[in-house]
């Protein structure tokens, strides 16, 4: 089973999504942490990030090992590498390419085939798994998302300056909404949360009953 759940970025859905795994006992897969691996392996092997021939390849032999708390990269622990400001200024061209994404899409599609997973992007609930029964989509105000992610940036300890966190999520918001392929937008049949002025642990419940609700709902055909 799958619970897919999809939101830009700072709408919480990765904090929700790896509580929400873990209270009901299911995997948790993040798929944002595939796309900036590829990132990563692309920026570390000097490949040119508008090559789109090279980041295929790239994608398609692409050695990662992922769990809900880290991710491995031929082996080594690049989990915290992943989350450098460095990848978010670089990663919307890496996810632009039609072809790249379609191989990461089956990749994520394989992971999630080995059990009941909570599984959260940008295109979950429309390309990855669009017949999942249980879709959300999490939102929160655009300033609420930025103060989450510059919290987020300074508790690892680096030094960020907020105007350029803000603008640097405008950036990939905009970006992640206006691809041709996978963009970012509310599935018709989404539950939508604003998490604007709730606790992670508050969404999670949302979440929970939302889930109980549809699982006892035998009327349901999604
Ligand atoms: O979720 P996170 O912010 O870590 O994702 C990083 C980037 O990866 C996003 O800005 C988006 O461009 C891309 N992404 C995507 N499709 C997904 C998940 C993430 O294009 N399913």
């Amino acid at each position: 089973m799958i619970i897919a759940i999809d939101g830009p970025a700072g709408s919480g859905k990765t904090s929700t999504a790896k509580l929400l795994a873990k209270k009901i006992g299911f995997f948790y897969l993040d798929t944002g942490a595939t796309y900036r691996s590829l990132t990563y392996a692309a920026i570390e092997g000097g490949l040119s990030l508008s090559d789109e021939n090279s980041l295929l390849n790239l994608a398609k032999n692409l050695d990662i090992r992922i769990n809900a708390n880290e991710i491995y990269l031929k082996g080594i622990d690049i989990s915290k590498k992943i989350r450098d400001p460095l990848i978010d200024k670089n990663i919307s061209t890496v996810v632009s390419f039609p072809q790249v994404r379609k191989v990461m899409v089956e990749l994520q599609r394989k992971i999630a085939s080995e059990g009941n997973f909570v599984v959260e992007g940008r295109d979950i609930t429309t390309v990855v798994f669009p017949e999942s029964k249980y879709k959300f989509y999490l939102d929160a105000d655009p300033k609420i998302r930025a103060q989450r992610r510059f919290k987020e940036l300074k508790e690892k300890g680096l030094d960020v300056d907020p105007e350029e966190v803000r603008t640097d999520l405008e950036k990939r918001d905009y970006a992640d909404k206006n691809r041709t392929v996978g963009p970012l937008t509310i599935s018709e049949d989404a539950v939508r949360i604003d998490t604007s002025t709730l606790t992670i642990e508050g969404t999670v419940e949302l979440l929970a009953r939302h889930i109980e609700s549809k699982s006892t709902d035998h009327s349901s055909t999604k």
